[in-house]
């Protein structure tokens, strides 16, 4: 059975590159009807975080990464939480002890300081290794305060990684390190391991900075006799500054992602392509859909840079996919306050605007021309393509008011019919009549919808105010 979790430290919110680990334990899962699980590493408590752990839960479940399983927590399942386990530990350091794979170490702060080299490294000398067993148990009788360290045997040790292959480290580069702390709680990488185990992580996932660490891993399950998972490392994330994204670089953080409007689902398939692609190329998935196609053996090595501009077409074309009633619901606060006029139909700016938008509050500008016409320069009336200009515009809006002030029906086929004939009729061509009346009525480059749309949503007595004003202008 594949089971996968996801071992948060809180020490501080979710960022986009602890969404994409996250993410990707949570894919491995489902693709193979595995269990996702959520583990809160908080053993080193001098790191907490106040509120962290909440944002945790928050992130996920806003983006729909819904852990399986964990211990009853009020009736509900919560996550597992390291320090609530912190019994769990002892017995597997003393049985490694036992073993002859770890020790109990009593050496001071002073002690180990001393052991500085001249760059101020210290590499634990193994002294206490050399204590005899009678001196060991007098120390431990008289409550002389101990950790329990790991001892790294000689030689080589050679793990595989799914994305990074097999990678050999020479054991002289590792030191003794402590399992057990002086306060009792398990080290991090002591919990991790102990923790995998007991709750049968069958892949681990995490990002690149962690292939260092892991040969320790490795030898630790070697001593403990037991089965390696299958490690996933993740390729290193850069921000667009080329550092490694981070909460001390200040990016951001998935909930400003979500206060600057970007969708929960956006930011899920933005976090999928960071690292990973499908063979096909193709870039936009919901969730639902990265479950069928997420293939570990398409995660790159190379690092991968997190791009605002890229995630904000993402956004846009989530923006695209939603449907109308969605968007117009999440659009109404801005259309509102953008156009006053209650006359105006909401649910039809909602419409013209949704293809057009990254972000669903970009809709206001688009329309707010319809409230107000602000004053344009008239070189917006040249378009070299419709072969118009300030003069074309002046003949052309001249005879379609004429024209449009003449008409009974104001609706869309009326009008289309309208510009039609004003065109042959005074042997102008249809864009040269279209985008002078579009420029008049809106005093901009772009709008959400073409000139005949844009007379219907004005009303006739508007437009006709309007295009009066633009012959005045030219
Ligand atoms: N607790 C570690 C972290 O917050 C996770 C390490 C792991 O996934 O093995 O980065």
């Amino acid at each position: 059975m594949v089971r996968t979790r996801y071992a948060p430290s809180p020490t501080g919110f979710m960022h986009i590159g602890n969404l994409r680990t996250a993410l990707y334990e949570y894919l491995i899962a489902k693709k193979n009807k595995g269990v996702f699980i959520l583990r809160i590493e908080d053993t080193d408590q001098s790191r907490y975080v106040e509120n962290a752990e909440a944002a945790i839960y928050e992130t996920l479940r806003l983006t729909g990464l819904t852990f399986d399983e964990g211990p009853g927590i009020g009736g509900d399942y919560g996550p597992y939480v390291q320090s609530q386990r912190k019994a769990d530990y002892l017995p597997h350091a003393k049985s490694l002890i036992d073993k002859n794979e770890a020790y109990y170490c009593f050496c001071d702060k002073e002690r180990l300081d001393s052991l500085a080299d001249e760059r101020g490294l210290k590499k634990y000398d193994r002294y206490c290794k050399g204590l005899d067993a009678k001196t060991i148990q007098e120390k431990l009788d008289s409550g002389v305060a101990y950790v329990i360290r790991q001892l790294i045997p000689e030689g080589k040790t050679t793990f595989h990684d799914e994305v990074f292959e097999d990678i050999t480290i020479d054991n002289a580069e590792m030191e003794d390190q402590i399992l057990i702390k002086s306060d009792g709680m398990p080290t991090y990488n002591f919990a991790n391991v102990i923790d995998d185990r007991a709750m049968h992580i069958s892949h681990v996932v995490r990002g690149s900075e962690y292939l260092t660490s892991t040969p320790k891993y490795k030898l630790l399950y070697d001593a403990l006799g037991w089965e390696n998972p299958i490690y996933v490392h993740l390729p290193l994330l850069q921000n667009a500054e080329g550092q490694k994204i981070s909460k001390r670089h200040g990016d951001a953080s998935i909930q400003q992602l979500l206060d600057m409007g970007f969708l929960p689902e956006a930011i899920v398939n933005y976090a999928a392509l960071l690292g990973w692609s499908p063979s096909d190329n193709r870039e936009i998935f919901t969730l639902a859909e990265l479950e069928e196609v997420f293939e570990p053996k398409n995660i790159s090595k190379s690092p991968s840079t997190f791009d605002m501009t890229k995630m904000t077409w993402v956004n846009g074309e989530h923006i695209k996919h939603l449907p109308a009633e969605v968007f117009a619901e999440m659009a109404l606060p801005y259309l509102k306050e953008a156009v006053k006029n209650p006359c105006v139909d909401y649910a039809q700016l909602a419409k013209i605007t949704q293809s057009r938008v990254n972000f669903v509050k970009d809709c206001s500008e688009l329309v707010d021309f319809i409230d107000m016409l602000r004053d344009y320069d008239i070189e917006l009336y040249t378009h070299k393509k419709m072969k118009t200009n300030p003069e074309v515009a002046k003949q052309s809006l001249t005879v379609a008011l004429e024209a449009l002030k003449q008409m009974d029906e104001w609706s869309h086929d009326a009008l289309s019919a309208a510009v039609t004939s004003i065109a042959e009729s005074n042997g102008l061509s249809k864009g040269q009549v279209l985008w002078p009346i579009r420029t008049a009525l809106s005093g901009k480059p772009i709008t959400p919808c073409g000139a005949t749309e844009i007379c219907e949503i004005l009303g006739k007595d508007e437009t006709l105010r309007r295009l009066a004003m633009g012959i005045e202008k030219l």
